[in-house]
């Protein structure tokens, strides 16, 4: 009982990281760091500086999105994850 239960555990750690899509913040969308300002005018040079940018990382089962802020290079690598939109 206990083996099945560490197959089922196992098969739903394996599939998890699948399960979720990036969409990429838009400059003129307000900050995601709640200071009122649009993302252009906020963080956005500052990660531009780091070739870095903000995304949503949205759970695709849930719909929940967290923020994050991650590489271009990354981003690239990982381009088939990456919506242009909230489906
Ligand atoms: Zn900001």
């Amino acid at each position: 009982m206990k083996n099945l239960l560490d197959n089922i555990l196992s098969f739903f750690n394996s599939t998890e990281e699948e399960e979720f899509y990036y969409v990429k913040m838009e400059r003129n969308e307000k900050c995601y760091c709640d200071s009122g300002k649009k993302y252009k005018t906020c963080h956005y040079p500052d990660h531009q500086k780091r070739s870095k940018l903000a995304v949503r990382k949205v759970d695709d089962k849930t719909g929940e999105h967290e923020i994050k802020i991650m590489s271009i290079k990354k981003l690239r690598k990982e381009h088939f994850r990456v919506k242009s939109s909230v489906s």
